[in-house]
């Protein structure tokens, strides 16, 4: 569902009555900082960060900042193509969570076509020939940021697939939540609904965003860049370093905390000309492995997993056990038993990055390890996932005391500052002296 939803706003051809409208409610928003400031008091930082990454961005352009759409009208919901028992009942339970939520326009089902402007359309689709990337598609047409029509498009997957009916109702409720006017996807939270990650229920921070997007001081085509302004004490990336400064002095972390990062914990783009800079994991960071997989292997995933979560809430790493079913992104062990393996043991990390919205981030790291014998693989093992979600070096991060793995207490603390939204994606090296010299 991340990474091809597809969402777009097509801008209508009336281009000139578009300009003149978006005057006349820019002239309604000049008071932004005023209603901003209003709104920062009734929404926490975290949903309205979460709204900028969904509200301004979508996957198909993830660097260009876009502007507002919503609706102004109550939305019918036409209900066609190839449907699915369970389907309608699907719908009606997603559009009933939609409307709980209290927005000012509402969605009812609609059986007639001509009066509708939600069209949901299940496509027939050979069995075993579409992934999870193309479950739904979304496209949003709206005027001066006002939504006038969607169709949303839903891939019928094999009803022989495990969790059919899960995954089913999660893309329903992703696509709607798309279809309200947030085109974009976030990482950031990885128990929200634009994720890929199948939540069937609107959470918290859902809701916020959606009752966010409809508040009326935000009105239909408020520019993202305006918005950037606005709620610049809010947002974490704009004067990120500032932000960062106060964090690591509220939260009396080490300097030397940070160095480390700067020193080791950045990504060197391909381009040698580029800064390296702060590029992180996605959530949920799913771990897979292949190849000479001994029990203890698994043991020891789970026991490094369980250590990092216990350090910081920035990350949500999951061992699934078996092959990849919901998304490319992830860790990617593969183990091989060499027996004439000169060291003990070896090992090789690759990691793949992308442009998520505006920021790069982390999609896939390959983690090889070739071993002549296991006895410190519980280590290696541990070290390897420490450093594909943080660091660029390899090196000792874990220690076993009393047959545990434990993460250094320093590192810790490196961990903890990393996934920390206050350090902001796309800080560089420079960036990162910059706060150092600002530290008492
Ligand atoms: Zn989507």
């Amino acid at each position: 569902m991340k990474h091809s939803c597809n969402t777009s706003l097509k801008k209508s051809p009336f281009i000139f009555l578009a300009v003149c409208t978006f005057f006349f409610l820019s002239g309604c928003n000049s008071s932004g900082r005023t209603s901003a400031l209003d709104i920062e008091k009734r929404y926490s930082k975290e949903a309205i960060n979460y709204f900028f990454e969904l509200a301004f961005f979508d996957n198909t352009q993830p660097k260009t900042i876009r502007s507002l759409a919503k609706w102004e009208k109550d939305i019918y919901l036409f209900l066609g193509g190839d449907t699915m028992p369970g389907d309608r009942s699907r719908v009606i339970n997603a559009i009933a969570q939609m409307n709980s939520v209290g927005l000012p326009v509402k969605i009812r089902l609609s059986d007639a076509s001509n009066k509708s402007n939600l069209f949901l359309h299940f496509k027939p689709v050979k069995k075993g020939s579409i992934s999870e990337d193309t479950a739904g598609t979304s496209a949003v047409t709206s005027v001066d940021g006002v939504i006038e029509t969607v169709r949303i498009d839903i891939a019928n997957d094999s009803v022989t697939r495990s969790n059919f009916d899960l995954k089913r109702k999660a893309v329903i409720l992703h696509e709607l939540m798309h279809s309200m006017g947030l085109p974009g996807h976030s990482n950031t939270y990885s128990v929200a609904v634009l994720r890929a990650n199948l939540t069937t229920e609107l959470t918290d921070i859902d809701r916020q965003v959606l009752m966010l997007l409809y508040e009326r001081s935000l009105s239909p085509d408020y520019a993202g860049a305006e918005f950037e302004k606005d709620f610049s004490r809010s947002l974490y990336h704009i004067n990120a370093k500032e932000k960062l400064t106060d964090h690591i002095k509220a939260q009396k972390i080490n300097k030397a905390t940070l160095q480390k990062i700067e020193l080791s914990g950045l990504h060197q783009p391909k381009d040698k000309t580029m800064e390296p800079k702060v590029v992180k994991f996605t959530n949920p960071i799913n771990v897979y492995a292949k190849g000479d997989v001994y029990p203890g292997f698994i043991t020891s995933i789970n026991d490094a997993a369980q250590e990092l979560h216990s350090a910081t809430k920035g990350i949500d790493m999951k061992y699934p056990g078996k092959a990849k079913e919901t998304s490319d992104d992830g860790i990617y062990f593969n183990f091989q038993h060499i027996p004439a393996l000169k060291n003990a043991i070896a090992v090789s990390i690759s990691t793949t990055t992308y442009w998520d919205l505006r920021f790069q981030s982390i999609s896939k790291t390959e983690i090889q390890i070739r071993f002549r014998d296991q006895k410190d693989m519980p280590l290696a093992i541990a070290n390897a996932l420490f450093q594909a979600i943080c660091r660029s070096t390899p090196s000792g991060y874990f220690i076993v005391k009393s047959e545990r793995l434990c993460l250094k207490p320093e590192f810790r603390e490196v961990l903890r500052l990393y996934y920390d939204p206050a350090l902001s994606s796309g800080l560089s090296k420079t960036d990162l002296e910059d706060v150092f010299e600002q530290l008492p």
